[in-house]
């Protein structure tokens, strides 16, 4: 499995995110690319980001930077760690959701 961008780690933690729980890595839809993180997106991709549109939340495009499995989008809005191995992921990231995943029109 290919992670781009600033990678630091074994566990997709990149320069711009990097504490305990960062351990996702996300695929973008628009080039079917995993980054672990937007900015990381931001600075390599030749392009802007592409959110997942909501019809599409059940492909694999999350990656458990801890034990390297993939779940789907759907899975990983559902849970606060991994289906897999139980590693916690950091729940600060759903801040983050817009960037990534669009959104039902009533949550807007
Ligand atoms: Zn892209
Ligand atoms: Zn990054
Ligand atoms: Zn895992």
């Amino acid at each position: 499995m290919n992670i781009y961008g600033a990678v630091v780690d074994n566990s997709t933690r990149c320069i711009h995110y990097h504490s305990e729980k960062d351990i996702i890595a996300i695929k973008f839809t628009c080039c079917e690319r995993y980054y672990p993180c937007y900015k990381c997106h931001e600075e390599q991709a030749d392009h802007s980001i592409q959110r997942w549109p909501q019809e599409q939340f059940d492909e694999y495009a999350i990656l458990c930077g801890n034990c390297h499995t993939e779940m789907t989008i759907r899975q990983y809005m559902s849970t606060t760690n991994c289906p897999q191995c139980h590693a916690i992921f950091n729940e600060r990231c759903a801040m983050h959701y817009p960037i990534y995943f669009e959104q039902s029109a009533n949550e807007d």
